[in-house]
C-alpha cells in the first residue's frame, strides 16, 4: 500500500495538474470495474484513484509533498488525508455514469412472479356459521402446454445472444468528466436476457404462459367476517417464462340474513309474541341453522326479555365453543279489537282491578285543560 502516488500515476514528481490527471484517466480506461474484470486491477484502480484525488488537488499535493510520502517515514501515512476523501466517491461517479454500481449485473433471467388474483365470493350467513367450500372461477395465466414455460417452440432452446456474447448488457462509449468513459447498458438484441429465442412457441408467443379460465375450490371456515380475505399461495397467475406463480385472494362478504343479525359468535333475532302468549307462556318452533328447535316462552314474559338457546350460533375461527342464539321478545299489542274482544278485555282488566281511568265523552282530559288556561292567560 506505500506505493508512491507518482510512481502509481506514472509522473514525475515536476509534473502538472494536467499531466496528472491526463495519467489517471489512460489508467482508469483500462483498471476501471466496468472494463476490467481483473480483480487485482480493481485493487490497482483504488490505489490510482487515490493518487490522483491527492495530487490533482494543489493543497492536497503540497501536503503530500511535505510529508514526503508513503515510505519515506512521513508522519500521517497512510490514511492521513486530512481533506475527508472518501476513494468511494470516485466509485459513485463512475456508478452514476453507468447506472449501476459494481460488477453485479449479469443477464436478466426471463422469469418473472405473476400477479396476484383477487376476487369478491358472497357467502351466506350459514356459512359462517358452518364454514362451507367455494368455486371461485376466473381468468388468469397458466403455464403453456405446449412448452412448459420454456417459451421456446418444442425441440428448440434459445440461442447466445451474439451482440453482447451473450453478458445481457453492452458497453458504449462515452465523454464524461474523467476523458472517456465506458459505460454498461442492457443488449438491445436479447432485452438483457443474454439469449435469442428464435422460435418463440406458437401457442404461448414465448410468454410461457396462455391464458385461460381456472376454477378453485376455495375452504371458508367458519366464522369469517364480512370482508374476510383468504390468501391462498401459487394460486393466483402463473408468472411468465416458468417464474413463480402469484396468489390468489379471495375476499368475502356475507349476505344479511331475514332472521339473524350476528353480533360476535351470537345470532340474535327479534321475535314478536302475541300480547296473551306474552302473558300466558307458550313453546313455540323456531328455525335455525341446526334446524327447528323449540322456544320455550315462559309465562310472563316480557318486552325486551332475551331468551337464550345455547351454541347454536356462529363456531369461532379458532373453533372455540360456539355462539349462542338470542332471542329478543317483542310483545304485540292489538291495534283493532272487535266488541267481543273489548268486552272480553274490559272483564279481565276488572277481574285484575285494573280499570284505567277512563275519560268518556264530555270529560276534560288533561291536554283539554291545559288549552282552557292556555286560552285565560
Ligand atoms: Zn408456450
Ligand atoms: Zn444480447
Amino acid at each position: 500500500m506505500n506505493d508512491d502516488y507518482y510512481d502509481l500515476l506514472g509522473v514525475s514528481r515536476e509534473a502538472s495538474t494536467e499531466e496528472i490527471k491526463k495519467a489517471y484517466r489512460k489508467l482508469a480506461r483500462t483498471l476501471h470495474p466496468d472494463v476490467n474484470p481483473d480483480p487485482d486491477a480493481a485493487e490497482k484502480f483504488k490505489r490510482v484513484s487515490q493518487a490522483y484525488e491527492t495530487l490533482s488537488h494543489a493543497d492536497k499535493r503540497r501536503q503530500y509533498d511535505m510529508g514526503g510520502g508513503p515510505g519515506m517515514g512521513g508522519g500521517g501515512f497512510p490514511g492521513g488525508f486530512g481533506g475527508g476523501f472518501d476513494v468511494n466517491d470516485i466509485f459513485d461517479m463512475f456508478a452514476g455514469a453507468t447506472g449501476m454500481r459494481g460488477r453485479s449485473q449479469g443477464p436478466v433471467p426471463r422469469q418473472r412472479r405473476g400477479g396476484d388474483v383477487l376476487r369478491r365470493v358472497r357467502i351466506e350467513l350459514r356459512d359462517v356459521v358452518f364454514g362451507t367450500e367455494e368455486q371461485v372461477t376466473f381468468r388468469t395465466a397458466v403455464l403453456c402446454e405446449r412448452c412448459s414455460g420454456s417459451c421456446c417452440e418444442p425441440g428448440t432452446s434459445p440461442t447466445r445472444c451474439t451482440a453482447c456474447n451473450g453478458s445481457g448488457h453492452v458497453q458504449r462509449v462515452q465523454q464524461s468528466l474523467l476523458g472517456q468513459m465506458v459505460t454498461t447498458a442492457p443488449c438491445p438484441t436479447c432485452e438483457g436476457h443474454g439469449d435469442v429465442i428464435e422460435s418463440p412457441c406458437t401457442s404461448c408467443s414465448g410468454h410461457g404462459r396462455t391464458a385461460t379460465e381456472r376454477t378453485v375450490t376455495v375452504r371458508i371456515p367458519s366464522g369469517v367476517e364480512n370482508g374476510t380475505r383468504i390468501q391462498l399461495r401459487g394460486e393466483g397467475e402463473t408468472g411468465e417464462a416458468g417464474g413463480p406463480s402469484g396468489d390468489l385472494f379471495v375476499e368475502l362478504s356475507v349476505a344479511d340474513h331475514e332472521m339473524f343479525d350476528r353480533d360476535g359468535d351470537d345470532l340474535v333475532t327479534t321475535l314478536s309474541v302475541p300480547m296473551t302468549t306474552a302473558a300466558l307462556g307458550a313453546t313455540i318452533p323456531l328455525d335455525t341453522f341446526d334446524g327447528e328447535q323449540e322456544l320455550d316462552i315462559r309465562p310472563g314474559a316480557q318486552p325486551g326479555q332475551e331468551i337464550t338457546l345455547k351454541g347454536l350460533g356462529v363456531t369461532p375461527l379458532r373453533r372455540e365453543r360456539r355462539g349462542d342464539i338470542r332471542v329478543v321478545l317483542d310483545v304485540d299489542v292489538p291495534t283493532t279489537l272487535t266488541d267481543e274482544q273489548r268486552e272480553l278485555l274490559e272483564q279481565f282488566a276488572a277481574l285484575r282491578g285494573e280499570e284505567a281511568p277512563r275519560r268518556h265523552k264530555g270529560q276534560k282530559g288533561p291536554f283539554a285543560k291545559l288549552r282552557e288556561r292556555l286560552r285565560d292567560l
